[in-house]
């Protein structure tokens, strides 16, 4: 239903009193601005489960578990304390297939003062809300999501006026606002920033913590059932749903990991190991998406275990600056960069997307690793994402419409707010540099150096052009030629580049038909069938 379309909407009669609220799948958070002057004597909270949600993206099966399972259980904990609440399910009698039918119904169902919603996180939704508002009769109070740390006014005030957006420095202004990690008015320990200390590969011999995730409470092993039964076709696996689905559930697994797991998460942050599907990293993204888990509360929890002595401080800056310095910086140029951000091709990447994106089927096994662990647990840490699939996409020259579709269907913790500028900006460089500085682009020496993946690999990670040659690597010169306008002069590629100027003509002809060869093989068509 379009706003406006179907039913009546009239303004408030006389003895209107309470307010209609809403509260999205992704709005789960006691803080939320919608509820933060409930009335449960004369409100209603509306929340619904609708057909335009399940199908803007191709979700995995997980995706709808979490957001179903944690919708249901807030709708019960809100009743408990006292609200008035309007739950629609998928597929209720009467129902309508999109967020803005179900408010008008609701209105019209009622007679209501005002209706109130916290903005919703991505421009889809909140052209449709705003369309909503200006056709309403009943007042419609859009309100600001205070659960992230910088608003639109701050960002938009850092960025006005910057040749370039860097995370780096907005990460200190966030540091400042929080006061996190902040030894008055200078950074604890003396540097803002401690990668040097990170990043190493994985030693050998040493695994990560085992990690057992969330079993499945009695409201999830209902909607895994529904799940399965109503989107038998979607990509993933749902039997294996670990992610927590309340705010006390997120609540102990986030305990989990920083009793057992932080303190060596900056050191092995960019570290692969074959099997491993958590490595040293939170998996708080779903959480923190939905809003199980709030994002200062997370970091005030890592501060403390570092000054009480559990944690080192390159750990606990590194997992804070993923929150405050990254998450939010993200989210900042979402908003910023606007409805057409999507649209940018800068390196006019034509091909489509490989089938083993879907099926994992393909030799290379860093791809496998990540392809699977995405099918059985709608995750894949930020290494893989970037590193492995990502690059890869880039390097074969994918269209950013199919990469893009690929990250937001596939992962728990995926709304377009954060996939796309982490996919468009920082993965494949489709926005021409708004989000990184250069192309992530890297050749199988990469992978090898931070993975064990390579060892057993079909492929051979040091050969260019053989038949058993690991495809990242002529993929990778390939690239370097065809980006060469766009990137060649980057001060930041100046290495590759001169790597490149060395390689004759020859060698040059000999990377491009590997490359085309691969493509092929790989599937990776044209789109315009040229
Ligand atoms: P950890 O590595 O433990 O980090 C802790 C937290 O820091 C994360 O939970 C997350 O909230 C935050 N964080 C870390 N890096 C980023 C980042 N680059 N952007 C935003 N937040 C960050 N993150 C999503 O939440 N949703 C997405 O759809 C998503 N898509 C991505 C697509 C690509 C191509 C890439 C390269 C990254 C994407 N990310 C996305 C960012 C990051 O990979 C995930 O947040 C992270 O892997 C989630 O796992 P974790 O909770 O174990 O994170
Ligand atoms: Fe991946 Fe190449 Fe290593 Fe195989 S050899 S795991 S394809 S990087």
């Amino acid at each position: 239903m379009s706003p406006g379309a179907a039913q009546p909407l009239r303004a408030p009669g006389p003895a209107a009193k309470g307010a209609l609220r809403l509260v999205l799948g992704d709005q789960l958070s006691d803080s939320l601005s919608a509820l933060q002057d409930l009335d449960t004597a004369h409100d209603l909270v509306l929340m619904a489960e609708v057909f335009d949600e399940t199908a803007y993206a191709a979700h995995h099966k997980q995706k709808f578990i979490l957001v179903f399972s944690a919708m249901r259980q807030f709708a019960e904990r809100l009743r408990r304390r006292g609200a008035n609440v309007r739950y629609i399910r998928l597929g209720d009698p009467g129902s309508g297939p999109s967020l803005v039918g179900e408010a008008m119904r609701a209105a019209a169902d009622g007679d209501f003062a005002r209706i109130v919603l916290t903005e919703p996180g991505e421009w889809r939704l909140k052209d449709a809300f705003d369309a909503f508002a200006a056709l309403s009769s009943t007042p419609v109070e859009i309100r600001a999501d205070d659960r992230f740390i910088a608003s639109h006014e701050t960002f938009r005030a850092w960025a006005a006026g910057r040749k370039e957006l860097r995370m780096e420095f907005f990460y200190r202004l966030m540091r400042r606002k929080t006061g996190l990690l902040m030894d008055g008015e200078e950074p604890a320990g003396g540097r803002w920033n401690f990668d040097v200390e990170n990043r190493a590969p994985p030693p050998k011999g040493v695994r990560p913590p085992a990690r057992t995730g969330t079993p499945p409470n009695e409201t999830t092993r209902a909607v895994m059932m529904e799940v399965e039964a109503q989107f038998a076709n979607n990509f993933g696996d749902g039997a294996s749903f670990a992610y927590p689905t309340n705010a006390q559930e997120a609540d102990a697994a986030l305990e989990a990991f920083m009793t057992a797991v932080l303190a060596d998460f900056g050191t092995y942050q960019d570290a692969m190991l074959a099997g491993e599907v958590s490595m040293w990293h939170a998996r708080i993204a779903a959480s923190l998406n939905i809003g199980l888990l709030d994002p200062l509360d997370v970091c005030r929890r890592a501060e403390a275990a570092f000054r009480s002595g559990r944690a080192p401080l390159n750990a606990v800056e590194g997992f804070v600056r993923q929150i405050i310095g990254w998450r939010e910086f993200i989210r900042g140029v979402y908003w910023l960069e606007g409805r057409d951000y999507k649209t940018r091709n800068a390196l006019g990447a034509v091909r489509a997307l490989p089938d083993f994106y879907w099926t994992g089927e393909t030799d290379m096994r860093c791809v496998r690793e990540a392809v699977v662990a995405t099918r059985d647990h709608a995750y894949a840490h930020h290494i893989q994402r970037l590193m492995v699939t990502g690059n890869l996409a880039m390097l074969i020259g994918v269209h950013p419409d199919e990469i893009n579709a690929w990250y937001l269907s596939v992962y728990a913790d995926a709304f377009e707010w954060v996939e796309l500028p982490n996919t468009h900006g920082m993965a494949t460089f489709a926005d021409g540099g708004v989000v990184g500085s250069k192309p992530y682009a890297a050749s199988g020496a990469y992978i090898n150096r931070m993975s064990d993946y390579c060892g057993d690999c079909r492929y051979d990670v040091k050969d260019r052009l053989g038949p058993k040659a690991c495809p990242f690597n002529a993929l990778y010169w390939d690239f370097l030629i065809n980006a060469e306008p766009v990137v060649g002069k980057n001060p930041r590629m100046a290495m590759p580049y001169r790597n490149l100027a060395r390689m004759d003509a020859a060698d040059r002809a000999a990377i491009r038909a590997k490359a085309e060869t691969l493509r092929a093989q790989f599937g990776a068509r044209r789109r315009d069938g040229s």
